[in-house]
C-alpha cells in the first residue's frame, strides 16, 4: 500500500522531513534523523504534517489502546479541567482518583488492594522496588537488598529500573553507575532458551532450578525481590512464559520470604487478553506487587500505576503507616480523568474480550502472510501483543549481522508502505533481538489487520531481496 495523502493543506512544521530544530526537544533520538511529525491522529490513523497518513499498527508502544482521537475522553479531560487541574497529594485527593482506584480494583483482584498512581512506567517500577524494600524494613529485615531479574528484559530508564533491566544497549554508558545490587537469570524465551531435547515442563523445571540456586547463591534471606515481565515486550519480543512457569515463580519466592514483582507496563491493562496479564497464568498466582502504564491512559495522559497486594498494605499499617515516597504529579486529576474515561469504554465496549478475538485473528494473519518469509524465525505473542523475530537461517536459528539492523529495514520499508510497526530493540546479551512488535488498538478491524500483515509481508520480501 502507498502511503495515502488526502487533500487538506498539511500542517507546516519545520522539523518535519528537515533538520531538528536547535530548540528541539529531541535529546533522546539521533541528532541526525528528523522525527515524523504528527499532525493528527484519528482511531487507527496518524496524519502526518507532509500529508501522509499512516496506520498505527504498535498503537505508538502499545499505548493507544481506544485508538487516537476519542471525543468522550477529550470530553472528560475538559470536564476535569474545569473542576480542578491539580493538587498536591500531601494533603489531597480528588474524586476522580478514588473513582479510578476503585474502578480498577473492584472486589480486589487477586488481593490487589490499592493503586498508586505515577506519571511512567520507570516510577511506577521505582516506586515497586523501593515499596518491596520498605516491606522488608517494616517486618525487620533490612539485610534484604538484592533484587533477582531477568536477561533480556526491560523495566525503564531511570537508575533503578535500568539497574533491574537487562537491556545491555541501554546501559552502556551507566555501567558501574547501576544500582549493584541486581542478578539476572534465564528468561523464558523458548525461541532462544530451550534446548530441542527439553519437553515445555523441562524447559520451566530447568528456569525454576536455576531462579532457586541463584536465590541460595546470594543468599536467599538478602533477597527483597524477583522482578519479571508478565510476557516480555520490548526488548525480547513478546515472550510467554512455558506452562508452570510464574506457579513455580511464586512458590520459590513463598519459601524463601522474597516478593514477586511483576511488570505490566507493557503487557498489562488488558493487552494480552485480560485486564491483568498474569491472570492467564497457571495456579491463580497472586504477585505483592504489579505496575501498569501505557493502555491505562491510552496515550491521552500520562499515567502508569503500581498495584499493591493487601499482604504488604498490612505491613505498612503495622509499621511507619505510610509509604516513605512520592511525587508532585502522582494522582494527576487530569491523567485519571483520561483514564477512567479510557477504561470505562474499554469496559462499555467489551474491548478487552475484542482484544482476545482480534488476537486469534492477527496470529492466523501473520502465520499466512509471513509463511513464506525465508527470513521469518518466530511468530509469538498472547492477545493483541505479537512478535515477528528475523533470523538469517531458519534451521540453524542463526541472528542476522547486527550491524545490519533487519529489523529496523523492515520496520522503515513498512513504514513507507503507510504502516508503523514497533521495532526491536537491538542486541542484549550476544544474542541479537531483531525482531519487529505489533500492537494494535482493541479497536481494530479485521480488515485493518489484514492489510497490516499484507504490507508487513511485503516490507520483509522487500528486504529479504536485498539481503538475504
Ligand atoms: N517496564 C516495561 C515492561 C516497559 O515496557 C517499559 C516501557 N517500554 C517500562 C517499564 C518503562 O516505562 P516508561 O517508558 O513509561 O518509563
Amino acid at each position: 500500500m502507498a502511503p495515502h495523502r488526502d487533500d487538506s493543506p498539511p500542517v507546516p512544521c519545520a522539523a518535519a522531513g528537515q533538520k531538528a530544530s536547535t530548540a528541539s526537544h529531541l535529546l533522546f533520538r539521533s541528532f541526525k534523523v528528523a522525527p515524523h511529525m504528527v499532525s493528527s491522529g484519528s482511531g487507527i490513523h496518524l496524519r502526518l504534517a507532509d500529508g501522509r497518513s499512516v496506520i498505527d499498527a504498535c498503537a505508538g508502544a502499545a499505548v493507544a489502546i481506544i485508538g487516537h482521537g476519542n471525543e468522550e475522553v477529550h470530553e472528560a479531560l475538559l470536564e476535569q479541567a474545569r473542576k480542578v487541574s491539580y493538587v498536591h497529594t500531601q494533603a489531597y485527593s480528588t474524586p476522580v482518583a478514588e473513582e479510578l482506584a476503585n474502578f480498577l480494583l473492584d472486589g480486589r483482584p487477586h488481593g490487589l488492594d490499592m493503586a498508586f498512581f505515577v506519571g511512567s512506567g520507570s516510577e511506577a517500577v521505582e516506586s515497586a522496588m523501593k515499596l518491596a524494600r520498605q516491606y522488608h524494613f517494616e517486618r525487620n529485615e533490612s539485610r534484604r537488598v538484592h533484587f533477582v531479574s531477568r536477561r533480556q528484559s526491560y523495566h525503564g530508564n531511570s537508575i533503578s529500573a535500568l539497574s533491574v533491566s537487562s537491556n545491555v544497549a541501554r546501559k552502556v554508558p551507566y555501567q558501574g553507575f547501576c544500582y549493584p545490587h541486581v542478578s539476572h537469570v534465564s528468561p523464558p524465551y523458548a525461541y532462544r532458551y530451550k534446548t530441542e531435547a527439553e519437553t515445555e515442563d523441562d524447559f520451566t523445571g530447568r528456569l525454576l532450578r536455576e531462579l532457586e540456586d541463584e536465590f541460595l547463591r546470594v543468599g536467599p534471606e538478602t533477597v527483597i525481590a524477583f522482578v519479571a515481565e508478565t510476557v516480555m515486550g520490548a526488548t525480547s519480543g513478546c515472550v510467554t512464559a512455558p506452562r508452570g512457569y510464574f506457579r513455580g515463580v511464586r512458590s520459590l519466592c513463598d519459601k524463601y520470604g522474597i516478593l514477586l514483582i511483576l511488570d505490566e507496563i507493557m503487557c498489562g491493562t488488558g493487552r494480552t487478553g485480560t485486564f491483568f496479564a498474569f491472570e492467564q497464568e497457571e495456579g491463580a498466582i497472586e504477585p505483592d506487587i504489579v505496575t501498569g502504564a501505557k493502555g491505562l491512559g491510552g496515550g491521552y495522559a500520562t499515567i502508569a500505576a503500581m498495584y499493591v497486594h493487601e499482604r504488604v498494605i498490612r505491613a505498612l499499617r503495622r509499621g511507619s503507616d505510610a509509604f516513605n515516597h512520592g511525587h508532585t504529579y502522582q494522582a494527576h486529576p487530569l491523567s485519571c480523568a483520561a483514564s477512567l474515561a479510557v477504561q470505562k469504554i474499554v469496559r462499555r465496549d467489551d474491548l478487552i474480550r475484542r482484544c482476545r478475538r482480534m488476537g486469534e485473528r492477527l496470529e492466523a494473519l501473520l502465520r499466512t502472510e509471513l509463511a513464506g518469509c525465508r527470513s521469518v524465525g518466530d511468530i509469538r505473542g498472547r492477545g493483541l501483543f505479537w512478535a515477528v523475530e528475523f533470523v538469517k537461517d531458519r534451521t540453524t536459528r542463526e541472528t542476522m549481522d547486527p550491524a545490519l539492523s533487519f529489523g529496523g529495514k523492515v520496520y522503515q520499508a513498512a513504514f513507507e508502505r503507510g504502516v508503523a510497526v514497533y521495532p526491536g530493540a537491538g542486541t542484549v546479551d550476544g544474542v541479537r533481538g531483531d525482531h519487529v512488535l505489533l500492537a494494535p488498538p482493541f479497536t481494530v478491524t479485521e480488515e485493518e489487520l489484514a492489510v497490516v500483515c499484507r504490507v508487513l509481508r511485503e516490507a520483509v520480501e522487500s528486504q529479504e531481496k536485498l539481503y538475504l
